[in-house]
């Protein structure tokens, strides 16, 4: 339990509730239900039969044998790039719709940068009825098109944020707003292990279904529900925390978070200035420059339970590529960056390493096109 959530929201320095007053009753509903609904065996039940029925879980659980060969170790890869709308994005926003309806709202909202997190909602909101409000920069609204025509034809209202940056940060800021103006008939789902207290924990419960089916998949597999290590990349952290959480107590096992460096770390495009002022960062990958991350991430690597590393742009799409030429399948920008760092490790033979794969590539096509002259 030492790397769970405390009764304050806290994971041990890190955590917490840090919220405009106005907010406070929402996000207090919420703290005193989650778990009670969550844990409820109707909910459980409904929420795995859509997982299995309508996301298409189990994802498999794939030996990647050409990857191994080149590595000296055994590859296998989480195939969260086959779950409906490509990414393990939709395992969270079923978990928090259906927890929407037990409380009783009738009116979702969500904010998206790259697109991908306002698709799963605009999907999960079509699925049960529900009346769907995605707030999203100016500057994204234009960059990520596709996804914007995917959430109307969702049935989703898109609305554009036009103050600052007109980026995801603004979006944040217009949705709070939403939210503190409707507190008793509408939810706000967060795509990842961030926010207020209870999100970070609420979305790596709902998460936590990747590392679930991968210790089953390895019992039957390998004979051993432990590998040796364990890969994510790392946005806010979602898709990571739900590949570590059932591995976090089990001490042997190496858990190995990648991050983006975009241009290299040092480059000043990596989230923060030397004296800690946030700024913009630059990646590659959509769903990976996001300046922050989840309250559970940082108590990992201030305890070294977490190794976090970091991986460049270059280095990324060349990993994507080489997945697509050695098995057949392409990955996502950002998971392509947990796949770089399998090249910086060492490995003596025979280890067994999990990756996760958070999604497909389709959405990437252009970036791989242009970089590679395809
Ligand atoms: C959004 C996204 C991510 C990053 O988000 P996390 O919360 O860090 O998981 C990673 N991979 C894919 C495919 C995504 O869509």
């Amino acid at each position: 339990m030492k790397y769970k959530v405390n009764e304050k929201g806290y994971y041990g320095d890190f955590g917490g509730a840090y919220i405009p007053e106005m907010l406070y009753p929402n996000v207090e509903e919420l703290r005193q239900n989650y778990l009670k609904i969550i844990d409820d065996a109707d909910f459980q039940k409904e929420f795995h039969q859509l997982l299995k029925d309508y996301v298409g879980r189990p994802s498999p659980l794939y030996l990647a044998n050409r990857l191994s060969e080149r590595y000296g170790a055994n590859i296998f890869l989480k195939r969260e790039d086959l779950n409906h709308t490509g990414a393990h994005k939709i395992n969270n926003t079923i978990g928090q719709i259906l927890l929407a309806e037990k409380l009783g709202k009738k009116r979702i909202i969500a904010e998206t940068g790259a697109g991908q997190h306002g698709v799963a909602t605009a999907t999960v909101c079509a699925l049960r009825n529900l009346e769907c409000v995605i707030y999203m920069g100016e500057v994204d609204i234009e960059r990520q098109a596709p996804n914007v025509a995917r959430m109307k034809m969702l049935g989703a209202k898109v609305v554009p944020a036009s103050s600052g940056s007109k980026t995801l940060k603004d979006a944040t800021n217009e949705a709070m707003r939403d939210w503190i103006n409707n507190p008793v008939d509408t939810h706000y789902i967060i795509g990842s292990v961030v926010g207020p207290h209870p999100y970070p924990d609420m979305v790596a419960i709902f998460q936590s279904i990747i590392s679930e089916e991968t210790k089953k998949q390895l019992i039957e597999q390998t004979g051993n529900d432990q590998p040796d290590y364990v890969l994510a990349c790392v946005g806010g952290g979602s898709n990571a925390m739900g590949m570590f959480y059932h591995f976090m107590d089990d001490e042997n096992v190496k858990l190995i978070a990648v991050e983006a460096a975009g241009k290299g770390v040092s480059s000043g495009f990596s989230a923060q200035t030397e004296d800690g002022q946030v700024v913009e960062p630059h990646s590659v990958s959509a769903g990976l420059d996001y300046p922050g991350i989840g309250p559970q991430h940082a108590h990992l690597f201030k305890t070294g339970r977490g190794k976090y590393v970091s991986i460049t742009d270059e280095e990324s799409l060349d990993a994507g590529l080489l997945l697509t030429q050695l098995e057949g399948i392409i990955p996502a920008i950002e998971s392509a960056h947990a796949l770089a760092y399998l090249e910086k490790m060492e490995f003596k033979g025979g280890e067994n390493v999990v990756v996760c794969l958070s999604g497909r590539g389709d959405k990437d096509l252009d970036t791989y096109i242009k970089y590679f002259n395809l």
